[in-house]
């Protein structure tokens, strides 16, 4: 098969899934935002991801974002959604449109500042704040980023004001164990720490987003309320 006939397959099955899924959950599909996880694709798989109607993409280094996502295309959305280091964030912001992997305050304060550079430089009506999401270890894994569970309240609530950056929600990671119902417990807390912020307080009015689900448990994820679902696998194939 031709690579984009692949691709079609894969969609057509893939939203069927979320479909279904939806269904079960008693949600519209259009409350269930597909995010193209496109790291460690070539530009060509970007490119015919377009065409189908791809609209936001993830990629989880900075580098590789600044490769395929730079110029900026009209209408066309790049996430970071791995871990950022200190010393890449401001290429990440200068790529990315949301960076949904943020764990810590000096993130957010560098952010600020690099983003308040971007605006008095080049004029701040012609753009659009950059968005952030913060990631929360739901697993219980050391190993995985993101702000542990038990101290994420208390980070988000300690969090200032945003000026030139927009809070829009919570990412995490499921646990990935092969049984998609071990993400369970993890996404239903992302979702109710997301409802407990949300107007809290004006710094959390636009705090609306869960970025939760991926291709092996994009279900549970639909059924505990995600409103982005960040796939790679399921589009694209497994990855080399
Ligand atoms: C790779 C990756 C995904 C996509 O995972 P698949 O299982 O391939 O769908 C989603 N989120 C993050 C943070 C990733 O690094």
């Amino acid at each position: 098969m031709e690579n984009s006939e692949k691709l079609i397959v894969s969609l057509r099955q893939l939203q069927n899934r979320i479909t279904a899924a939806c269904g079960h959950a008693n949600r519209e599909p259009s409350s269930v935002r597909l995010i193209w996880v496109s790291k460690m694709q070539p530009l060509s798989a970007v490119e015919e991801a377009i065409q189908l109607g791809a609209r936001e993409f993830g990629e989880n280094r900075v580098q590789e974002a600044l490769e395929k996502f730079l110029p900026a295309r009209e209408g066309i959305k790049c996430r970071i959604i791995g871990p950022v280091q200190k010393n890449k964030l401001k290429k990440a912001a200068s790529v990315a449109q949301s960076i949904d992997s943020i764990a810590d305050l000096e993130s957010v304060e560098k952010l600020e500042s690099f983003c308040e550079e971007f605006y008095s430089a080049r004029g701040a009506e012609t753009l659009k704040k950059l968005e952030i999401l913060f990631q929360v270890n739901t697993s219980k894994e050391e190993s995985k980023s993101g702000v542990p569970m038990q101290e994420a309240e208390e980070f988000l609530r300690a969090l200032p004001t945003p000026n030139n950056l927009v809070y829009r929600g919570l990412m995490t990671i499921g646990k990935n164990t092969g049984n998609p119902e071990d993400s369970r417990e993890g996404f239903s807390f992302l979702r109710n720490l997301r409802d407990k912020m949300f107007n809290s307080n004006p710094k959390f009015e636009q705090f609306t987003e869960l970025s939760m689900g991926m291709t092996g448990d994009l279900e549970v994820a639909i059924a505990e309320g995600a409103t982005m679902l960040r796939i790679g696998t399921a589009l694209f194939g497994e990855r080399l």
